[in-house]
């Protein structure tokens, strides 16, 4: 009897927990335990994180985030001057910003496109638009906009203000566009080392992706009077050298290079202040293939190389 008992009681325990594990079973199967949750995304968290800050007790709210990239080698004092003005500059404008001087370590030629790929990789989770922003051009008129560019880039060095470039293509200087066009046009050039064309050629990306620059409009300033461009030609020299086949390769539009194949390291970051006003120094040093850019670096060149193209410019030029 006491047996028959027990043996009951133990089919009944079985029973139970068979009973349970079935409907864990199916309550399993029809909502699955996996990592999604209706949270925000980490990057929409650190955005609403920068949302809100404080500038001299007073509250700096934006949705946006912009990075104002600043490529940049040896140009200290227009530097020390630049960060404490274009600070100041954002925050009348509300703008919920941080400066990034990418400044390139390595021994090749100034490569601002790359410098500006790099920036937008580094900031690319935290900001939703960048500037891509000279060192030597100050906004003057507090009417030119550095809001978020919602629709297309924005060209605030416009030719028509900007003091010395005035060509209706023209989209150097200071350029704003947002995060998902940047991605959409693969960003800038890597093949323009040395100075020039490398925003003439994102121009025709932005082209070709039918994205329309704007510019600003109904301003009270002109050419003179818009920007302050601290800029001596004598003391801070172009680099106008073209060596190896350069001048043919970089006429044209570059649809292999861009954000997507940029070879660099970062080899320190550093967070510091001028006059109160935050910046973010990127050490970057960009590698170069010899093979397909060798105006990386005209010290190898023979002087036939650079010649030969001069002669044969000269000829064409003639003829
Ligand atoms: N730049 C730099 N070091 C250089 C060359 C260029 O920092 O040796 C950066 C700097 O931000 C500068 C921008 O690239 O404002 C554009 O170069 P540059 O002023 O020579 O061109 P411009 O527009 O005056 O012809
Ligand atoms: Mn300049």
């Amino acid at each position: 009897m006491f047996d028959y008992c027990l043996h009951i009681k133990i089919t009944h325990f079985l029973m139970i927990c068979i009973t349970i594990t079935l409907f864990l079973t199916f309550f399993v199967a029809y909502f699955p335990l996996t990592d999604e949750c209706n949270c925000p995304k980490e990057t929409e968290l650190n955005l609403l994180k920068h949302s809100s800050k404080q500038i001299n007790g007073r509250s700096i709210t934006n949705e946006h985030r912009l990075a104002v990239l600043v490529p940049y080698r040896n140009r200290f004092e227009e530097l020390l001057e630049f960060v404490p003005y274009i600070d100041t500059f954002l925050n009348n404008q509300n703008i919920n910003h941080h400066v990034f001087i990418l400044n390139q370590v390595d021994s090749y030629r100034f490569n601002r496109a790359s410098l500006i790929n790099v920036g937008f990789r580094f900031v690319k989770n935290e900001y939703d638009y960048i500037a891509m922003h000279d060192v030597d051009l100050l906004p003057l008129n507090p009417k030119l906009s550095y809001q978020y560019p919602e629709k297309q880039p924005f060209h605030i060095a416009s030719p028509e203000l900007h003091p010395k470039y005035h060509y209706p293509t023209f989209v150097g200087g200071i350029l704003l566009i947002n995060r998902e066009q940047f991605i959409q046009v693969n960003g800038m050039s890597n093949n323009y080392w040395g100075w020039g064309l490398e925003d003439d050629e994102f121009y025709v990306r932005l082209k070709d992706a039918k994205l329309n620059v704007s510019r600003p409009v109904d301003i009270d300033s002109g050419t003179s009077d818009t920007f302050r461009h601290i800029h001596d030609k004598n003391h801070r020299k172009r680099d106008m050298t073209k060596c190896f086949n350069q001048r043919e390769i970089t006429r044209k539009r570059d649809r292999i290079t861009g954000l997507n194949n940029v070879i660099y390291q970062i080899s320190a970051v550093k967070n510091c202040t001028i006059d109160g006003a935050p910046l973010t120094i990127l050490n970057i040093e960009l590698s170069c293939n010899r093979k397909v850019t060798p105006w990386c670096d005209c010290s190898d060149a023979t002087a036939s190389n650079i010649e030969k193209i001069t002669k044969t410019r000269k000829k064409k030029t003639k003829a």
